[in-house]
């Protein structure tokens, strides 16, 4: 990509901060019970209508929109029906009015996903229960004091609950950043804090996600290698430790795994995430659109890379980058078999190179799916598909992250054997040898 573009790039990010107030539980017991019964009274309001097979064009094909007669449900919307739901909610409601609010406003973002879920056939047509203790707050009970770094969340008329984030691990790495609405749990609240800034954009990489590396390929720098074999021996290795506990009914050893698992798995990402972010500045990272259902889907995905996909959180990978730069996913289809010189799709996927038939190109196949998918993304952004990959296709940069240092190592090919190097690519610092935080905001 020649040149640089100025992109938005907005980001969220959670913090949770203990609380030990007896109110917050009070408040929640009462939040879960109201927005049970909202969710009733809008589940009993519910209209069904009968919708049927639609087909229309889409991109030149034909796209069945809905598969056979299927009864739609439609949410009661009317200004009348929102008004008698407030009434009723708050005949007995010893709190702040808008908390009652608060409670409607997450009833229909319950229904409306579940909703959105039926329609994909992946809900029952079973009224959505709330099971976890959560309350989600509303912009207009809260104030905050950004100066002081603190947050008044309005409990009842005259009442409040006050947590501040002036002292927290956190606080150096927010400034200037706006906090959102908060969710209170028993035991802690979660802020949001959010940030929009406008970041210049010079280079694109492109992510090929694969069980034991992440095949990146980015113009400017060649193709990119990262290591994601250190995370899969960790996870054989607890994998055979949970077996171990389970076997021997050891069920509270079995959550420690469990535990310990899940947070060496969020540390390397962090680690991970960090360093290609800074390793890569000012770069768009393009991705696979990896659809959560699609991944586990027997039709489209066959039974091996199911159970690969299975263990390789490419999601949160994807997730943690997105914290930190920009994303943009493109389809999956066809990326590991697409000639990238010539656009020929050949059938079959044998061998470890690719070789196209019609132009006689050759790549190693483990590379190929990155520079298609870079090459969507250009053909996305609208740019001619005339390119010439060699040029950039004879670097290869390696990166991998170890699970017991401080910070990731980088690999680069000196004269065919892989070298160990400093971190350190033409004067560029790419990591920082200070420890990296090991924790990661907490999602509800
Ligand atoms: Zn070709």
């Amino acid at each position: 990509m020649q040149g640089s573009s100025l992109k938005t790039l907005k980001q969220v990010r959670m913090y949770s901060i203990p609380v030990g107030d007896p109110r917050v539980s009070e408040l929640i017991t009462w939040y879960l019970r109201v927005l049970q019964r909202a969710i009733d009274v809008i589940w009993e309001n519910i209209e069904w209508r009968y919708k049927f097979p639609r087909i229309e064009r889409r991109k030149g094909r034909q796209v069945v929109v809905i598969p056979g007669k299927l009864k739609v449900p439609e949410l009661p919307k009317s200004r009348a029906f929102k008004k008698r739901l407030r009434d009723k909610l708050l005949l007995d409601c010893p709190y702040a009015r808008h908390w009652v609010d608060a409670v409607i406003r997450t009833a229909y973002s319950i229904m409306e996903s579940w909703r959105k879920r039926y329609l994909k056939g992946r809900a029952r047509k079973v009224k959505p229960g709330v099971r976890r203790r959560f309350a989600r707050c509303k912009i207009t009970l809260m104030k905050v004091d950004y100066e002081e770094k603190k947050i008044r969340i309005a409990v009842k008329p005259g009442e409040y609950i006050e947590v501040s984030w002036s002292s927290r691990w956190f606080t150096k790495r927010l400034e200037g950043w706006r906090v959102g609405e908060v969710i209170l749990k028993d035991d802690r609240i979660l802020i949001p804090f959010k940030s929009t800034r406008v970041i210049e954009v010079r280079d694109v990489v492109a992510w090929d996600s694969n069980e034991l590396s992440l095949d990146g390929f980015s113009p400017g720098v060649g193709f990119i290698r990262v290591d994601l074999k250190p995370l899969q021996s960790m996870k054989i290795t607890y994998e055979r430790k949970k077996r171990v506990a389970q076997s021997k009914g050891l069920k509270d050893i079995y959550e420690k795994y469990v535990a310990r698992e899940r947070n060496r798995e969020r540390d390397f990402i962090n680690k991970l995430t960090s360093g290609l972010t800074r390793l890569l500045l000012n770069t768009i990272h393009v991705f696979e659109n990896l659809d959560k259902e699609d991944l586990v889907s027997k039709k489209r995905v066959e039974k091996v890379r199911r159970k690969r996909n299975a263990r390789t959180p490419w999601i949160n990978i994807q997730k943690k980058i997105s914290e930190k730069a920009i994303i943009i996913k493109v389809s999956p289809e066809n990326t590991s078999r697409t000639c990238p010189r010539c656009g020929y799709v050949v059938k079959t996927r044998v061998g470890r190179v690719f070789k196209c038939p019609r132009c006689g190109f050759e790549l190693d196949r483990q590379k190929l799916a990155s520079v298609n998918i870079y090459l969507k993304y250009i053909k996305m952004r609208g740019f001619p598909h005339s390119y010439e990959p060699e040029r950039t296709m004879m670097e290869e940069l390696w990166v991998g992250v170890t699970l017991s240092g401080w910070s990731p190592v980088m690999w680069i090919p000196m004269k065919g054997i892989l070298r160990a190097v400093k971190p350190r690519v033409e004067g560029l610092v790419l990591f920082d040898t200070k420890p990296y935080e090991t924790r990661t905001p907490q999602y509800n």
